[in-house]
């Protein structure tokens, strides 16, 4: 996978990408990134990104001369790149989008500042994607959410554990509780059957839990997800068991 981001603070992606599960994608070939400098493709002495809006009011609007040669010279890259606009009003991004955007080849991130890009650019780009209902100053926190999300779903950017088959949102379900040692804090100890070795009983308890866990925090979740028998049956129990507390 290769990412392009284009934006005019390449900067402040040196400690994203030199960490952790990210740093290593990049060590083991897994994923490419290009951070590319916006105002290396403006014109002039002082190299402008920026200008006032036509029309007049507040604020700047990112220029779309350099957008667009930053966003050509990217897919020089990678022909087939999904060019992607960092913004509050695209489409809201989601754990299947990530697994929809980790099947391609390259991704093109563009990343706003101000309030936003010329409608023109809109043309060269391919879709564009919020992290969610609320505005951030510029889309490089976005961009880096989504790099992060998207690789950790390609093959062997987990370190051969399995881990991202059982997150949170996959099959419309929240994951279940973690405990490690000590097997006793502050009093609470880890549930037995975590301790018994007996690996059947170990997936039932785990399946319990995520159950449970999205019904009480997430139950939007459970009106996607089919449910089969044994679903059906630990969520009626604890249905039945929240209706005893209620009527007590
Ligand atoms: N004036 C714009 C509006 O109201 O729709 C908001 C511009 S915002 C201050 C500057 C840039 O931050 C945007 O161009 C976009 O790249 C990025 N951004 C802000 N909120 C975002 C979000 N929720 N998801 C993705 N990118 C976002």
């Amino acid at each position: 996978m290769d990412f392009s981001i284009l934006t005019i603070f390449p900067d402040i992606f040196d400690s994203f990408l030199s960490h952790g599960i990210i740093r290593r994608a990049i060590e083991s070939g897994i994923v490419s990134v290009n951070t590319m400098d916006i105002r290396n493709f403006a014109e002039g002495k002082h190299r402008i990104t920026d200008d006032r809006p036509y029309g007049g009011g507040a604020g700047m609007v990112m220029k779309p001369e350099p957008l667009a040669k930053a966003i050509a010279e990217a897919k020089k890259r990678i022909p087939g790149s999904r060019t992607i606009l960092l913004s509050p009003q695209g489409r809201p991004f989601k754990q299947s989008v990530a697994s929809e955007l980790s099947l391609l080849e390259g991704l093109i991130f563009i990343c706003g500042r101000y309030e936003g890009v010329d409608e023109r650019i809109y043309k060269t780009i391919d879709e564009e994607i919020s992290i969610g209902d609320y505005v951030l100053t510029g889309g490089e926190p976005a961009a880096m959410i989504i790099i992060d999300a998207v690789t950790r779903l390609l093959p062997g950017a987990l370190g051969g554990e399995d881990s991202a088959e059982k997150d949170s949102f996959t099959d419309h379900l929240l994951e279940h509780a973690h405990y490690t040692r000590p097997p006793v804090f502050e009093g609470e100890s880890v549930p037995d059957i975590l301790l018994s070795g007996n690996h059947g009983a170990i997936a039932d308890w785990r399946l319990e839990s995520s159950l449970i866990r999205t019904l009480l925090k997430r139950p939007d979740l459970l009106d996607s997800k089919i449910l089969d028998s044994r679903d059906k049956k630990v969520l009626k129990r604890w249905c039945e068991y929240i209706e005893q507390i209620i009527s007590a």
